[in-house]
């Protein structure tokens, strides 16, 4: 089958050839930025035991209830208590313990007064002596409460959820060493093209270096994937079966770029058909056509055109989600916001485009978009002079300045508002 299809459409039909794929146990900071597989519950109460939330004195609240700058009242100071301590011995009537931030309140106390609304008391390490209180403090006051955080049992981070540095730290105060995150995708990233020299060599006539190999494997790597560059596919049936072969039986997802225009050498979409299935290969889009779904064995494949801006265009429309929802993520699109057109567009009525773009905050204060360079699909400077993709809807012709227009931002993550 081979028809033109909508952006929407195609996006659709490439995340039904994908599944989450499993999950995998991780240590805690690698785990940073991804999706956590099951529930996560807390094995102790956090915080573990009531403690001080200042540098002060643990007293009885009752004792000081007068207590003021000009009238102070003396307690005896019965006992020092540094954070990780056990305190056992009570604070009683007229009493104080002189405590840390983080240490256990000790029994008998039921409020903390910090250490600036005090005076005469030993700094030192060792108990005795008495400090004055110059404040009546309100019983509970700078105490924090044991199970604050959670309880023993509590659900702390839910299945589903994309691990922040915060939940890192909330997963290691309950327990978790290690968590379930799913396994990032591996994805081959393929080549094809006669005309194409490795990075290192210098081109010789006709030829060019194979740069959509990095900036593709790029890609995958800012979408959490895990590339394998594989070496270049020549412009050969056989050449092109060996690699795909390859390909499915080593990874997740096989990215292609080059060969499936119809030129004389074209041969990603033919040996597709013949290893696996060809599902279409045109999308109503500028730049990049063509852009190709099927898949080899199970495996997913996308082919990308040779072009490097479509290329760099149709990973990020098709590719990105799949290795998105391959991971578990939930949100799969980027954010999309309206902005000033900052000069006159035009462009054919066909299709859908997809501009590079700039967008940035004009003097007025207003969010304004602006072309970041040449829009030739052969050349990347404008992408990355830009910052998102100015999106010009098909049945229109002409834009003029200071019109709204919809962008997809690419510096911002999926799901930010
Ligand atoms: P193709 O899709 O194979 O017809 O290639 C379209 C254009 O993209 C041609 O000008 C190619 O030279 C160029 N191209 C193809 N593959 C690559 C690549 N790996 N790196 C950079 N440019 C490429
Ligand atoms: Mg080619």
């Amino acid at each position: 089958m081979s028809t033109t299809m909508s952006v929407e459409e195609a996006l659709k039909r490439v995340l039904a050839r994908c599944r989450p794929l499993e999950a995998e146990q991780t240590g805690l900071l690698d785990a940073l930025g991804r999706v956590l597989v099951t529930d996560a519950y807390s094995d102790i109460d956090v915080a573990p035991f009531d403690n001080s939330a200042m540098d002060g004195y643990a007293l009885r609240a009752v004792d000081c209830a007068n207590a003021s700058a000009s009238e102070p009242v003396t307690l005896d100071v019965i006992s020092h208590i540094a954070a990780g301590e056990h305190p056992t011995v009570a604070v009683g009537s007229r009493q104080a313990a002189r405590i840390m931030t983080g240490a256990p309140i000790p029994p008998g106390a039921d409020a903390v007064v910090m250490v600036e609304h005090t005076e005469g008391g030993d700094a030192g390490r060792s108990a005795g002596g008495t400090v004055r209180i110059m404040r009546a403090p309100v019983a509970g006051e700078h105490i924090r409460r044991r199970g604050e955080e959670c309880k023993a049992g509590d659900l702390v981070l839910a299945a589903g959820e994309v691990i922040g540095p915060a939940g890192v730290g909330l997963l290691a105060s309950t327990g978790h060493a290690t968590v379930p995150v799913y396994r990032r995708p591996r994805v081959a990233v393929l080549s094809t093209g006669d005309e194409l020299v490795e990075v290192a060599e210098f081109p010789g006539p006709g030829k060019i270096r194979n740069s959509n190999s990095y900036s593709i494997a790029a890609q995958v790597l800012s979408a959490g994937g895990v590339p394998l560059r594989y070496p270049i596919v020549r412009d050969d049936p056989a050449a092109t079966r060996e690699a795909f072969q390859r390909a499915a039986e080593e990874s997740d997802f096989i990215v292609t770029s080059g060969g499936v225009s119809v030129g004389d050498f074209d041969y990603v979409k033919p040996v597709l058909e013949e290893l696996g299935e060809m599902e279409f290969c045109r999308v109503a889009m500028r730049p990049g056509n063509p852009q190709t779904l099927g898949s080899i064995g199970g495996v997913p494949l996308f082919g990308l055109p040779g072009n490097p801006t479509s290329a760099y265009v149709g990973f990020e429309l098709f590719v990105r989600p799949a290795l998105r929802y391959m991971q578990g993520y939930g949100a799969l699109d980027r954010p999309r916001q309206t902005a000033r057109l900052a000069h006159d567009v035009t462009k054919k009525q066909d299709r859908r485009y997809y501009l590079r773009a700039r967008v940035s905050v004009a003097v007025d204060g207003v969010r304004e978009v602006a072309l970041s360079g040449s829009q030739s699909s052969a050349l990347l400077t404008a992408a990355h002079k830009g910052n998102c993709l100015l999106v010009l809807p098909e049945g229109e012709e002409s834009f003029a300045a200071g019109s709204v227009v919809e962008l997809i931002r690419l510096d911002m993550e999926e799901g930010i508002v």
